[in-house]
């Protein structure tokens, strides 16, 4: 009874904060991306730093990105748990044909690109948070008129070191400034290094990862230096992985048809074309233009892309297989490495890892899909949802007020547990009726028709 009261009291207490604009302060939320960090590399190289902030915390071995696996749609779905479709940031070259604007990552801060959905370093505001987002696609633009709290405009030459610093101060706050309760920090590599080298250079890639690795080393001693570790929730995960390409596998657009039959919005590994003249008539030459390309008119890309309601999706679009590079002509490899490919493809999946107050310790999973990581971070910070495509349910087992049951551990135990009762009751079955028949000491007690024993009541 003095727990239900004490339970509907603390409900209470939390619908009012919700009502005056401010959430329950819990531990502040850091989420941190390394771009293209594919998930195998945790496999390939040491990374001890990582493993070791993850041995304390929980590890999600592969991450299901979205379609299509580029940099710009995967940072915006992170932090507002929607497909590409639904957001809006469909590619790294776009073009809207209500406003007839170009989007590209170097021209990217007109904020009608981006307001079609809201990213968390937003929401939370209405929260009454303070909020930042360090170099993280979008960061720097206006979205629905309002920016994170803190945030730098995009430079690359910004040391990892130095975006930490300011990082970890807003974290803290000041006597003037309240600390922000949700972070999020970008750094370019491995995905620089990827795309210049190709993943399946081991030295190149050892040396890429080690930085990378030395980076969380910094992250992990500067969280301790401030006194914030242990004391905040750090997200570790990326926006997409990375395949190996060559020169041997070029895909040549001017061999099937000539340019002047479409506009081309974007080219590699998902190429998007506005045809100029019969659609169908220039579908079918691209339809059948090679083997390792798969072509399709927007209304048959296949639902599991989720790819295909938006007006920034154009009416063809190709998309090439895992290590295939679209070019329009000769015999250049623009890149060695390069992403975009199907989301399917486990060389296009990230990983997820995190530690700290509200996780479990020592905890791993072998997949989740990257838009439930929305939900999960809402839920952390008592944030509102926005509506979005991920499920709270398939990520709620990673926190430590979180009871899961291990279903293939359990079935196991019943399983196991079962045997042994049928073993034992067919053993003692059969050694029962082995056993020779005794003399039967009950024997006398069988009633004889003559018993002339008295009755009891007369
Ligand atoms: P991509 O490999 O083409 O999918 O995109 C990765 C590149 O996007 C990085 O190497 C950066 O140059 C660029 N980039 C990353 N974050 C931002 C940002 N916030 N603003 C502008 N460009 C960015
Ligand atoms: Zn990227
Ligand atoms: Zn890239």
């Amino acid at each position: 009874m003095l727990l239900q009261i004490l339970l509907g009291f603390l409900c209470g207490m939390t619908a009012l904060a919700a009502e005056n604009g401010t959430a329950q302060q819990g531990p502040p939320l850091l989420l941190v991306s390394f771009d293209g960090f594919r998930a195998d590399y945790l496999r390939r190289f040491p990374m001890p730093n990582l493993k070791l902030l993850y041995s304390q915390g929980v590890l999600v071995e592969q991450l299901t990105n979205v379609f299509i696996t580029k940099t710009f749609p995967n940072h915006y779905s992170l932090v507002t748990g929607l497909y590409a479709e639904s957001h809006g940031i469909l590619a790294s070259n776009m073009y809207d044909p209500t406003s007839h604007k170009h989007f590209h990552v170097t021209n990217d801060t007109d904020p009608m690109w981006w307001n079609e959905a809201r990213p968390l370093w937003i929401t939370a505001l209405d929260s009454g948070y303070k909020t930042a987002a360090m170099m993280w696609p979008g960061s720097d633009v206006v979205i629905g008129n309002r920016t994170a709290t803190h945030f730098f405009p995009y430079n690359p030459s910004v040391t990892f070191q130095q975006r930490l610093g300011n990082v970890t101060n807003w974290i803290l706050g000041n006597e003037k400034e309240q600390g922000v309760m949700f972070a999020a920090l970008y750094w370019e590599e491995p995905d620089r290094s990827g795309h210049i080298f190709g993943p399946d250079n081991d030295t190149a890639m050892g040396k890429a990862l080690k930085e990378v690795d030395d980076n969380i080393g910094l992250l992990m001693s500067e969280l301790k230096r401030t006194g914030l570790w242990g004391r905040i929730n750090v997200l570790i995960t990326s926006d997409h992985g990375m395949a190996q390409c060559s020169a041997e596998r070029l895909i040549r657009l001017d061999d099937c048809l000539h340019p002047d039959n479409y506009t081309l919005v974007d080219l590699t590994p998902v190429a998007a074309l506005i045809p100029l003249k019969d659609a169908e008539a220039v579908f079918s030459l691209l339809n059948k233009c090679h083997p390792h390309m798969t072509a399709y008119l927007k209304k048959a890309i296949p639902d599991r892309l989720h790819y295909r309601n938006n007006e920034r999706i154009q009416p063809i679009i190709l998309i090439a297989d895992e290590g295939w590079t679209i070019v329009q002509r000769g015999d250049k490899l623009p890149r060695l490495g390069d992403h975009g490919y199907d989301n399917s493809l486990p060389s296009m999946h990230p990983f997820l890892a995190a530690m700290g107050p509200s996780f479990h310790r020592g905890y791993r999973i072998s997949s989740l899909q990257s838009v439930d990581i929305y939900p999960l971070m809402c839920h952390m910070l008592s944030v509102p949802p926005q509506p979005n495509n991920g499920t709270f349910n398939h990520a709620r087992c990673l926190l430590a007020a979180e009871t899961c049951w291990d279903v293939p551990l359990v079935v196991g135990l019943v399983v196991g547990v079962l045997l042994v009762l049928t073993t034992i009751t067919v053993l003692f079955r059969l050694f029962g009726h082995r056993r020779p028949s005794s003399p039967r000491p009950f024997q006398r007690l069988q009633v004889d028709d003559d018993d002339d024993d008295d009755p009891l009541l007369e």
